[in-house]
């Protein structure tokens, strides 16, 4: 991008923000208002939001040629030309339907077949709601309002995505939104299970978060989607589960284990089964079992290490 087409690329974000939060925050916080009434508010900023945010993408990822219209004689204007009419406010922009058919067109964006399916629907629902005012059942009223937050978090903020930092999710959504909304959004269904859905297709395996209790920790990534917990290099130890026989899915807090009277143990948490075992890591060897409930004669015990037929002192003070 040059420096004309960066500076509307921020502003052009940044509005497509502004609609987001007001139409999100509208739907969060109904203020008693009825639902048909907040949804039918709150559509038309999450629509507009939608197609600046399909602007930025094709600004960011093509130049801001590709989103003017060309002139009177079919001809494409240069981008000196385009800066010149758009500082005399003469600058024409290609409607909606035609910048998703070229979004479409780019191939390899972040919006999947079924992204696009979304947006139909979305549009569909729109139309009947704000245009025609038909009456829908509060069952697809509710399952609407659920799916329009999976909208904003895998359509819009998918194609505002920049993240020229490589910051983890949750901190990239966090400096994008601000930190007062990022938090308003924290608590709400539908947001939650769009997060969750995001890490289940960005990651390989997903478990419960051991802090946040969210389905959006990836195992194979280290990290959770939704409260960026992550462990320092040692902090957390990994074992068996007994109870749905994962491996490696339960969490143990490794740096207090060998803590004078914690006699090697603390409380584990399986992150597929949420099992909540306690789990023993010998001093000596490193062997790890869940206390109480593994029996075989040769695990280590507090006191003595089986592996290396080894006895040291316990800590009873
Ligand atoms: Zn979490
Ligand atoms: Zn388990
Ligand atoms: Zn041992």
């Amino acid at each position: 991008m040059n420096k004309f087409e960066d500076t509307l690329f921020q502003t052009v974000k940044h509005n497509s923000l502004l609609f987001l939060e007001d139409g999100v925050k509208r739907i969060i916080d109904y203020g008693g208002k009825e639902l048909y009434d907040i949804i039918v508010l709150s559509c038309p900023s999450i629509q507009i939001s939608l197609e600046l945010a399909m602007k930025a993408f094709v600004l960011r990822e093509k130049g801001v040629r590709f989103l003017v219209k060309r002139n009177k004689k079919g001809v494409e204007y240069t981008d000196e030309e385009i800066e010149k009419i758009y500082n005399e406010k003469r600058l024409l922009v290609k409607g909606f339907d035609d910048i998703k058919k070229q979004i479409n067109r780019m191939g390899n964006t972040k919006l999947r077949k079924e992204d696009y399916e979304i947006i139909e629907d979305f549009q569909n629902y729109r139309n009947k709601l704000v245009h025609f005012c038909c009456p829908l059942a509060k069952e697809e009223l509710s399952s609407f309002r659920e799916n329009l937050m999976y909208y904003v978090v895998h359509v819009v903020l998918c194609l505002l995505y920049d993240n020229y930092k490589n910051l983890k999710p949750a901190e990239y959504f966090e400096e994008l939104l601000g930190y007062d909304f990022f938090r308003i959004l924290w608590n709400d269904y539908g947001y939650i299970r769009a997060i969750e859905q995001l890490a289940k297709e960005q990651s390989k395996e997903v478990g419960v978060c051991p802090i946040c209790e969210r389905n959006a920790y990836s195992l194979d990534e280290e990290f959770c989607y939704f409260c960026n917990t992550y462990p320092n290099d040692g902090e957390w130890g990994r074992t068996h589960c007994l109870a749905c026989d994962g491996k490696k899915t339960v969490v143990y807090d490794r740096l207090n284990i060998h803590y004078p009277k914690n006699h090697h143990s603390m409380p584990g948490f399986c992150q597929h089964c949420e099992a909540h075992p306690q789990i023993f890591e010998c001093p000596i060897c490193g062997q790890t079992h869940w206390l109480y409930s593994d029996t075989y004669d040769w695990m280590c015990y507090d006191g003595h290490c089986t592996t290396e037929n080894k006895d040291y002192p316990v800590d009873n003070s």
